[in-house]
């Protein structure tokens, strides 16, 4: 059968299967789930796989909540990446639930189409809000040898390229001596000036790189009590750059001179850890890019193109971007909504993002069948 007739198909089982993703995103939005709480969403998608025929394995990278569904025996490897944490506070304001409901349908028309002639992988990563599993998964090798990994993110509109930060997240701490404030005797030492004095050499130092490069952070601890001198000090910060080489060997060597500087002209002792794994950045595959372009033309829809260092925020998507030909283009759900805020949650459970995921879909398994050795 001609890749014509294929996506024909694919976007009718798709229709077909309207209800059935509507009902699972609006499970998932009307019960949101954070980072590596995912159970009942985990649970919803992987016996949704089962029902169609795929196979299960559960519990991978040491996450209980992610799983691996597959059908299809040999050909093209095309995996299908689902999403499905939520923000605290917040609910589904970051659409994780519509990415789940894309990406298994998107999984299930192509493997209904396909299975006799590659492989449909529906893969679950949970928290990608936090840890990020893709990072651990992509570590344990769970995306090597894919032909493909697709995920279909919601967004204001739709664009596709670009790419995301290379992030770190890091925990500096000071440590100085505490006293009582009024003692004649003995001043102490104050982390808290000591963490203020580094917070404050962020901004400055961020116009020495040549890269573009972010240093925010918040004060999580600045002492117990204010008639006591700070013993400890604490904020957590995200560092970014557009590249992973370029944040490791030259932005973090910096912000760590930065603290150890702060900590001898103070007195403090500091110490700077990664609370939460690296997200590389993202690098969207330039043969798949033109494809999904076409299908969504093909669908009626048009996509900004976005250059290559366009870098909107972070994701673990990265981490597998560099183990796999990896694609993660946008579909729009609303202009000027904004991720991570209360009008992009309802947004996303609204009726118009419903027939919006359809169109993520429907994208996602013609680009796979374009995959296909025909
Ligand atoms: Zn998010
Ligand atoms: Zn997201």
């Amino acid at each position: 059968m001609d890749k014509k007739t294929l996506k024909e198909q694919v976007i009718s089982i798709i229709d077909n299967m309207a209800p059935e993703l509507k009902e699972i995103s609006l499970f998932l939005h009307t019960n949101p789930e954070l980072g590596c709480q995912e159970y009942q969403a985990a649970q919803l998608l992987a016996k949704a796989a089962e029902r169609h025929g795929f196979s299960l394995e559960k519990n991978i990278s040491g996450y209980e909540t992610a799983f691996i569904a597959r059908k299809g025996v040999s050909g093209p490897r095309i995996a299908f990446l689902a999403e499905y944490d939520a923000l605290p506070g917040l609910g589904h304001a970051c659409g994780h639930n519509l990415i789940a409901a894309m990406s298994w349908g998107a999984a299930a028309a192509f493997a209904a189409v396909a299975a006799d002639q590659a492989v449909s992988y529906f893969i679950g990563c949970p928290a990608e809000e936090t840890t990020g599993a893709k990072v651990a998964m992509a570590e344990d090798g769970v995306f090597d040898n894919l032909t493909a990994a697709l995920i279909v993110h919601p967004a204001a509109t739709n664009t596709i390229g670009g790419t995301s930060y290379a992030t770190h997240p890091l925990k500096v701490t000071f440590h100085g001596r505490p006293t009582h404030v009024a003692s004649k005797t003995d001043k102490g030492i104050n982390a808290l000036d000591a963490l203020v004095m580094f917070y404050q050499g962020l901004k400055p130092l961020r116009h020495t790189f040549t890269q573009e490069t972010i240093l925010a952070g918040i004060i999580i601890n600045g002492g117990t009590a204010p008639n006591i001198v700070p013993e400890v000090a604490e904020a957590k910060l995200t560092v970014r750059a557009l590249s992973s080489a370029y944040l490791e060997e030259t932005v973090l060597p910096a912000v760590r001179r930065l603290a150890d500087g702060v900590a001898v002209a103070t007195g403090t002792t500091v110490t700077a850890l990664h609370y939460e794994p690296l997200f590389k950045e993202l690098i969207n595959d330039p043969q798949l890019l033109p494809l999904f372009q076409s299908n969504l033309a093909l669908l009626g829809e048009t996509a900004t193109v976005l250059g290559p260092e366009a870098a909107g925020g972070s994701t673990d998507v990265g981490n597998v971007s560099h183990r796999v030909p990896t694609l993660h283009p946008d579909i729009g759900i609303g202009c000027n909504l904004v991720a991570h805020t209360p009008d992009f949650a309802v947004a996303a459970g609204s009726d118009y993002a419903q027939a919006r995921l359809l169109v993520g879909a429907k994208a996602m398994a013609m680009t796979a069948i374009d995959l296909l050795d025909l």
